[in-house]
């Protein structure tokens, strides 16, 4: 597909990013002084405080020296790794670029083990003494921070069974990370297409399931479901370590939940979260609703799991690179110009790196860096709609991270729940210009429609994959080691709910758990979606009902970065995420978008 794509010109052949504002190339002599730099003042640190945090007689001045000299290590690692992982997405086939990445997480690793001792003298700190320091003015700055890394203190174990657990893991659960992703990168699944016989990687064959040609869906779906079952063996057996693995570590610290140490990282409380889910499900119509228009729309009778990704029109207009900067920055200078002046620069100054070209890595990202430089824009984009969408998803990002610089690099990140706020928040803008300008109501339904579906598999989808996983670490902590089919079961009674009586769930797809990566790399990541697109809802609703009064303090939000809880800074915006009725506000704005497509297809008929 990308192929194909990439012969008609998208405008974007010769847009590269020029990385200079970190290093020039991987031979600039910054780079190792750098690295000695890195190592010495990593010794130094530690020399000069180690042994002296966890004490009686540490003064607020002491401890912000410490947390300063910290946070500069930290930022130079940062910029060494971020340089590294840049050059080798931009060409991973040359074998330089992977031996410059491997090289500096070595050297980071190695860094950091001067450092850890500073966290785990921090929390072993009483809690009377920690309160008086804090108290202090000249620790506001880092206050958030501070008291993040003291929230791990039930959690953590003493320095030398921390570092045996973490080298231990390189053999034990990263190895079996690394050998899932080993696995389904090797399989070659074999179908037939247009009369010739192909094996295909699974990039291309879940590809297939967009297509607009209904037998290629439908063999693309089969030719995943026997590839997988193939490796189903070793699949199950990783899956099984893994999430034992997980039940190990959470007796070792204390967790007592299998979701507990997901939601202590992304600072959300179980409460929030359970309103969250249950919101969701109990709006699970909806996707009823819009499968069976779909399903009138496509002419089919028995609408499969296969079907759902259909294109709905085929559209093969090709919008150029340039139109599409030109749609995404009228829409962000609609809502703010400032929002539209930062990404521009990243037009301007090469901050994008935009065409396709080999080696390149796919997918698309936005780096924020280090906050003494300035983020990173990556995408590969063809000319698709889908692909203007994604370069407005990344420039949401990349304004983010500019304005949340100057947190500092110890405060400038969000947690994972609030981390899309901007980027859904600009995909949003882009759609309402494009529906707002729209006149050919077909073109409008597709559009609205592609809108729908997207949300759908961020909102309900990650709604099911949560409560899949739960399902799967319980049953593994009450019976022991699963079967395949034990799983295979699990997860069709958690797609059950979702699919009503629109979509028929083929039996291949019970098998369809096996290949997604977070269950492996990122246990219960998938909720933060969810969290993420129904704040952004409420946001954009809150912006058409106060109008302008909104936007600075939604900059505002996005300038202060992670430097406080999402609660708090959120407050701060008038949103309140511990309402049990909060979410329902961004679920009742998607219904509307559902009225809205039937309506349309009603125009059509
Ligand atoms: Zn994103």
């Amino acid at each position: 597909m990308a192929k194909a794509a990439k012969k008609e010109k998208s405008g974007a052949e010769g847009i590269t990013w020029d990385l200079s504002d970190l290093y020039s190339n991987l031979k600039d002599k910054k780079i190792q002084r750098d690295i000695k730099d890195l190592f010495q003042k990593s010794e130094a640190f530690e020399k000069k405080y180690r042994g002296k945090i966890n004490s009686p007689k540490l003064t607020p001045k002491f401890l912000l020296n410490a947390v300063e000299d910290l946070e500069y290590i930290s930022e130079k690692i940062g910029k060494l790794l971020s340089f590294a992982y840049m050059v080798f997405a931009g060409n991973t086939r040359n074998p330089e670029n992977g031996a410059f990445l491997q090289m500096i997480q070595e050297k980071s690793t190695e860094a950091r083990k001067h450092l850890m001792f500073f966290e785990l003298e921090w929390i072993k700190l009483s809690n009377k003494k920690v309160d008086s320091l804090l108290n202090n003015k000249i620790l506001f700055q880092y206050k958030h921070f501070l008291e993040q890394e003291r929230s791990y203190k039930p959690h953590k174990l003493s320095e030398p069974e921390e570092k045996i657990l973490d080298e231990k893991a390189n053999t034990g659960s990263r190895a079996f990370k690394r050998l899932f992703d080993e696995i389904l990168n090797n399989i070659r699944f074999k179908i037939r297409l247009d009369g010739k016989t192909k094996s295909l990687s699974e990039t291309e064959i879940l590809a297939l399931l967009y297509d607009p040609d209904r037998n290629k869906r439908k063999a693309g779906a089969k030719s995943l479901t026997v590839g997988l079952k193939e490796n189903s063996h070793v699949l199950t057996y990783i899956f099984n370590t893994l999430v034992q693995d997980h039940a190990l570590n959470d007796r070792l610290r204390l967790f007592e939940n299998p979701m507990d140490s997901r939601n202590l990282s992304n600072e959300i409380d179980k409460k929030t979260l359970d309103s969250l889910m249950t919101s969701c499900e109990r709006n699970y119509d909806m996707v009823d609703t819009y499968y069976s228009l779909k399903k009138r729309l496509l002419g089919i009778k028995k609408f499969y799991d296969y079907d759902r990704y259909a294109p709905i029109f085929h559209d093969s207009e090709i919008i150029n690179y340039k139109k599409s900067k030109e749609i995404i920055l009228g829409s962000f200078h609609n809502f703010s110009p400032k929002m539209a002046t930062i990404a521009q620069k990243f037009f301007d100054k090469n901050w994008i790196d935009a065409e396709v070209r080999d080696g390149k890595r796919g997918g698309a990202f936005s780096h924020s860096t280090v906050p003494s430089a300035h983020p990173y824009v990556f995408t590969n984009y063809t000319g698709r709609m889908r692909d203007v969408m994604t370069l407005a998803h990344e420039l949401g990002h990349g304004v983010h991270q500019y304005l949340s610089r100057q947190q500092g690099y110890f405060q400038s990140d969000t947690p994972l729940t609030t981390a899309e706020t901007a980027s859904v928040f600009a995909e949003i803008l882009v759609f309402h210009k494009l529906m707002e300008t729209e006149k050919n109501p077909k073109i409008k339904l597709a559009l609205i429609c592609g809108k729908l579906e997207d949300i759908f598999a961020t909102v309900f989808r990650q709604v099911v994959l949560t409560r899949f996983e739960e399902s799967l670490h319980h049953a593994r902590r009450d019976k022991g080691e699963l079967t395949s089919e034990n799983i295979n079961e699990l997860w069709a009674e958690a797609n059950k709910p979702m699919f009503g009586k629109s979509v028929e769930m083929s039996d291949d797809y019970r098998n369809w758990w096996m290949y997604i990566p977070h269950f492996i790399h990122s246990p219960f990541y998938c909720y933060a979606y969810s969290f993420g697109e129904l704040l952004v809802l409420s946001l954009y609703s809150k912006y058409i009902n106060e109008g302008n009064v909104f936007v600075p303090r939604y900059i505002e939000l996005l300038s202060s970065g992670g430097s406080d809880a999402p609660e708090v800074l959120l407050e701060r915006v008038g949103v309140n995420i511990k309402d049990p009725d909060f979410w329902q506000g961004g679920l009742d704005l998607l219904r509307e978008m559902v009225d809205e497509a039937l309506a349309l297809a009603d125009t059509l008929n």
